[in-house]
């Protein structure tokens, strides 16, 4: 991408209306836009990064055996009267008429249009277990939306639904959705603890929230720092595996971790004063078994083995993509801008051309980009007539994790600077080197 033609309007100033770090970089660096309380626009370097944190959310979902589809973000209130939620849900529901005066709502969350696709195909135990998530927008109306995409009202969830014959079933399917969890994050350079999160009326210990500790989390967490450490599963994780699934589980739900609402001292006095890590969270997602909640009032059954028939075990399973981002953010910057983990980044690299219309910088530039481009890798060129200073910030706000710095005394000798945007790190580099190192 040519940054001439590119759409990135940076802005100078610091946002007066942005109270955290994520907020005012992700408006500074053009990343979003503002377009009402709690709405945002996704501008091309925002959208570069939600799609590539909606790429990993799926490739861990469908590892994990679960399925992608895509339900409507309008639904009808009828639906949600067989579930009793029309009435119970409350003000965070936009609730809305169409033109037949048919009462509808923008969809807080999908679990009866979900149970509503599988009572009317699923009818047997065989054709279980089942799990089909989708990645889509969602609207609450917040009480307080704030911290930009942090809380908005508009946001992208991921969530997928569970259905199992009974209740070791479900609990299955809830592990499986728990290592995916692990997974997920870990492969955006980050560390979520899970916590033993409020069950509410349906009770039982299966409900975590996947939390990152950050100063400016609205939640507050109580866990043992072996958190920190702890190995999280490969990629050959084997999913069909019940018994090994549940033992990364077992590991990972061993030492004390809970959310306020969950927090119990006594348990807490037993871990070690030097391990008692008491903080703030973010919550970037949910896991949450309800059993039969939906299945019963909306008759989801299926045919068991023992011919009977048996309300479906249902679970839930939430990510916050476009909230993970701002999250992302509070966890990794410094004074200069974002620092994106590489496997987010908007950018694999950025070429700064410090002397655009230099015949030398311009053709080592030109020949460096064909090259990033021939590996398959996504480059940005800074070819704009700005002073290098400028085009230095840039690079360094919209965190890109590679710059590589053509300037005329290196060109003359053959040679350009990289520079890692996270240590700082600078080094000399021959062209020729470079550029076989793309081959
Ligand atoms: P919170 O406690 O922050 O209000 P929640 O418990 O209501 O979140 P869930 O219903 O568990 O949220 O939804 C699953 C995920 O969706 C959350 O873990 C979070 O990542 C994301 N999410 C929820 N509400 C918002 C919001 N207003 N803006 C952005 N992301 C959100
Ligand atoms: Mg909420
Ligand atoms: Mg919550
Ligand atoms: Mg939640």
């Amino acid at each position: 991408m040519r940054l001439s033609r590119y759409f990135l309007p940076i802005l100078k100033e610091t946002p007066r209306e942005a109270e955290i770090v994520s907020h005012r970089l992700m408006l500074r660096a053009g990343m979003i836009r503002q377009q009402g309380a709690g709405s945002f626009s996704w501008l091309p370097l925002g959208k570069r990064v939600l799609d590539k944190v909606c790429k990993i959310v799926r490739e861990e979902q469908d590892r994990a055996g679960a399925l992608e589809i895509l339900m409507p973000t309008i639904q009808s209130a009828d639906l949600w009267r067989e579930s009793g939620r029309y009435e119970a849900y409350g003000k965070e529901m936009l609730r809305i008429k169409d033109r037949h005066e048919r009462d509808m709502l923008y969809g807080p969350t999908n679990e009866e249009m979900v149970t509503e696709i599988f009572r009317s195909y699923v009818k047997s135990y065989r054709d279980l277990p089942l799990n089909l998530y989708h990645i889509q927008w969602k609207f609450r109306d917040e009480v307080r939306p704030r911290f930009g995409v942090m809380r908005s009202r508009e946001f992208l969830m991921k969530d997928a639904y569970s259905f199992d014959l009974d209740y070791d079933g479900a609990k299955a399917a809830y592990y499986r959705m728990f290592v995916s969890y692990l997974r997920t994050f870990t492969r955006m350079g980050l560390t979520a603890i899970p916590m033993r999160a409020d069950t509410g009326p349906i009770g039982g210990d299966l409900s975590h929230e996947f939390i990152i500790l950050a100063e400016t989390g609205e939640s507050q967490v109580y866990c043992d720092r072996a958190y920190l450490e702890m190995p999280v599963p490969g990629a050959d994780t084997d999913f069909s595996n019940d018994a090994e699934i549940a033992g990364v589980v077992e590991q990972w739900t061993t030492p004390y971790a809970a959310t306020d609402e969950m927090h119990d001292e006594e348990a807490w006095a037993k871990v070690g004063e030097g391990d008692q890590l008491a903080a703030r969270g973010i919550e970037v997602g949910h896991i949450f078994h309800f059993g039969e909640k939906y299945s019963k009032p909306m008759g989801a059954s299926v045919t068991g083995p023992d011919g009977k028939e048996h309300f479906v075990s249902m679970g839930s399973y939430g990510i916050g993509p476009s909230r993970l981002i701002a999250a992302i953010i509070e966890a990794s910057h410094d004074e200069n801008g974002i620092i994106w983990p590489d496997s987010i980044a908007p950018f694999d690299a950025v070429i700064i051309n410090m002397k655009t219309g230099d015949a030398e910088c311009d053709r080592v530039s030109e020949e460096l980009y064909a090259a990033y481009q021939a590996a398959g890798l996504d480059v940005l060129y800074d070819d704009t007539d700005q002073r290098a200073g400028g085009k230095f910030a840039t690079a360094d706000l919209i965190g890109v994790p590679q710059q590589i710095i053509v300037g005329p005394r290196g060109v003359a000798n053959a040679e350009v600077e990289v520079k890692q945007r996270k240590s700082g790190e600078r080094a000399v580099k021959p062209i020729a080197e470079l550029l076989a190192s793309l081959e």
